[in-house]
């Protein structure tokens, strides 16, 4: 876990109108500078960046950050990366400390099923090396394609233009085993053999040393790059007949296959403008797809779909739609995506899967029947919990006990995957009612908690929990903008607020990073650190509707730090915003009692020492009631 101090620090260290800057091109305006926002598009500026606050935000789409926060949103990098990007930058070393049980933000969410994916360190400088060499091939394999006819004619056939060949960076290897040799000065320079783009051979040349020879020959080059549009790897396409038809970059410093897809950096705007996302199986694919009129596809690289694809795709948008051809290939491949996809599967996003029919994959489908069979295919894929529901039943005699037996048991450990929401609960319900068995049983069975799982956990009646919540909402607003606000809170008001509200653990993500910041907390910082977190998704709403208000935009990122006024302004905001925040705890508490107090008086006999309580309770209530002026 990375310390708040740390991340501070940095901030204050690294220029954001630096780091927007290389991405975005910037005016000065006033105070601030503006450009065309990169999240969505725009003919005039609505994008300011704040050099006083260090703050980003669009007017237009609400987009907003740190510089943390660009680099996760622009770039795709996930936080610690970004931390880790921007400290290289100034030249600091992040700190680790020991995560604590809950609340953490340091590492990947998803637990230790992704960590086997997590990169290892590796030194900046040995990368930035490797990366040189990467695109000093690529530019070589791109220039070899203009006179390579056979390529070309290949590329045609294909239905690719020149213009989308371009774009995604296309070229060509050549036939002959050292082609290489005459592009980089030292063909024995062993960095372009941990590139990957060399390989050594046991045998031995002429003077004893080991033979050498270029990894890719007689391939049409598929560059893959990362979000910062560098070149990582390269995937290459035999022209025809030979083996393996295609060919990938092994794992190096740069390139690693159970993070990296294809086109996404190439499809980056097209997913934001179609808010979705399609994952599809090859390279050759998402090529063909641009180019048919979808650009927003991408590939993951010979590699089942593994939670971090997942992950990064999600930083992207809230909808992904998965494309398998119609194999029993595809359709492993479409369980291996299912299981990565089940943690990330929270009530806010859309995960779909769409099957082609046999023999068909996007490209052939498209040529056959046309775009809009495609986009049809893709409005009918299959919802996450039909699919899920499918792979558990398939096969299964449900008439039998054994039967559902079996299917139960098939059923449990997607379930459990599943994160505790409304979308389990959904999930469940379905299950019991197929396996007609009820719902408290498909819990107990598979160990889900139903205290979680079924959403009327605490609940009081509906007309109730409506009024309560707006209030509780409003607080929780209250200290997401104005995070210093948590001082207010004494240990009984935070065990209210933690326990007895309906967002319990919201408000104490909130207020165990509001702590962690101290005396500095801002939104700005805050909102980095949330979005990193578990709930990162339902923060993203909150986000919104904070800036939905120009007016809270502005009073929260950009006003001047040396405006006597503003800062007045902004203390007697927070003034009023701690006095609603403490309001809302009386009002949590004043409901819990009053939910105690129906619950006694429902009993039909009480004894003496509940008697008691149950005056007490009267009074403590009378005593709110009176505070809170109702
Ligand atoms: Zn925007």
């Amino acid at each position: 876990m990375i310390p708040h101090a740390f991340l501070q620090d940095l901030l204050n260290r690294v220029d954001i109108v630096d780091v927007v800057g290389k991405y975005v091109q910037l005016k000065k305006g006033g105070a601030n500078f503006m450009g065309l926002c990169p999240f969505h598009n725009e003919k005039s500026p609505s994008f300011t960046v704040s050099p006083t606050k260090q703050f980003y935000h669009c007017f237009g789409c609400g987009a907003h950050g740190t510089a943390i926060g660009f680099l996760m949103e622009h770039a795709g990098l996930s936080f610690p990366e970004a931390v880790g990007d921007l400290a290289q930058s100034v030249g600091l070393t992040v700190p680790q400390e020991p995560s604590p049980a809950r609340g953490g933000y340091g590492g990947e969410r998803g637990g230790s099923g992704s960590d086997r994916y997590a990169s290892a360190p590796v030194d900046g400088k040995v990368v930035a090396a490797l990366s040189d060499l990467m695109q000093t091939a690529c530019d070589y394999y791109r220039k070899a394609l203009r006179g390579a006819p056979q390529a070309i004619e290949y590329l045609k056939k294909r239905g690719l233009t020149g213009e989308v060949a371009a774009r995604f960076g296309l070229g060509f290897a050549p036939d002959g085993w050292q082609n290489l040799e005459a592009v980089f000065p030292d063909y024995r320079n062993d960095a372009l053999v941990e590139a990957g783009l060399v390989i050594l051979s046991e045998k031995l040349d002429a003077q004893g040393q080991a033979r050498r020879y270029d990894r890719f020959r007689e391939r049409i080059m598929f560059p893959i790059r990362n979000v910062k549009g560098q070149v990582i790897g390269f995937g290459g396409r035999v022209l025809d007949g030979g083996e393996p038809k295609y060919l990938n970059s092994p794992e190096t410093p740069l390139f690693s296959k159970g993070s990296e897809l294809y086109g996404l950096f190439e499809a980056r705007l097209a997913i934001r403008e179609a808010h979705s996302v399609l994952v599809v199986e090859g390279y050759m694919d998402v090529v063909a797809l641009a180019q048919l009129g979808f650009p927003n596809a991408v590939a993951t690289l010979g590699t089942a779909c593994t939670p971090i694809h997942v992950q990064k795709l999600l930083r992207q948008t809230d909808t992904v739609i998965f494309s398998f051809d119609g194999d029993s290939a595809g359709r492993r491949a479409a369980r291996r995506a299912l299981d990565a996809c089940l943690p990330h599967a929270a009530d806010n996003r859309t995960i779909r899967f769409l099957f082609l029919p046999q023999e068909h994959d996007p490209d052939s489908f498209i040529r056959e029947f046309g775009k809009e069979a495609f986009s049809e295919q893709i409005a009918r894929a299959l919802p996450l919990s039909q699919f899920m529901l499918n792979e558990v039943l398939a096969g299964k005699e449900l008439d039998t006990p054994e039967g559902r037996a079996r299917a139960l048991f098939d059923a449990k450990p997607l379930l459990q995957a599943l994160p505790a929401n409304a979308l389990r609960a959904q999930i469940m319900h379905m299950f019991a009612d197929r396996l007609d068995v009820p719902f408290e049983e498909v819990a107990a069975l598979c160990n889900v908690d139903t205290r979680i799982a079924a959403p009327a956990r605490t609940a009081p009646a509906r007309k109730d929990r409506r009024r309560v919540t707006g209030i509780e909402e409003r607080a929780l607003r209250n200290l997401v903008m104005y995070p210093r606000i948590v001082s207010v809170l004494d240990e009984e008001s935070e065990e209210s607020l933690f326990n007895q509200s309906h967002h319990g653990e919201l408000f104490a993500e909130v207020a165990t990073h509001a702590r962690a910041l101290g005396e500095g907390a801002e939104f700005r910082h805050l909102s980095d650190l949330l979005r990193n977190g578990a709930n990162a998704a339902t923060f993203e709403e909150i986000f919104r509707e904070i800036l939905d208000y120009d007016e809270n935009a502005r009073d929260l990122l950009l006003p001047d730090a040396q405006d006597a006024a503003a800062a007045e302004q902004q203390q007697e905001r927070e003034r009023i915003a701690a006095e609603e925040l403490q309001a809302a705890i009386l009002k949590i508490r004043y409901d819990a009692c009053s939910e105690r107090l129906e619950r006694l008086s429902r009993q039909s006999k009480l004894t003496p020492d509940e008697i008691e309580q149950f005056a007490e309770l009267n009074r403590q209530r009378a005593d709110m009631k009176r505070q809170l002026g109702l």
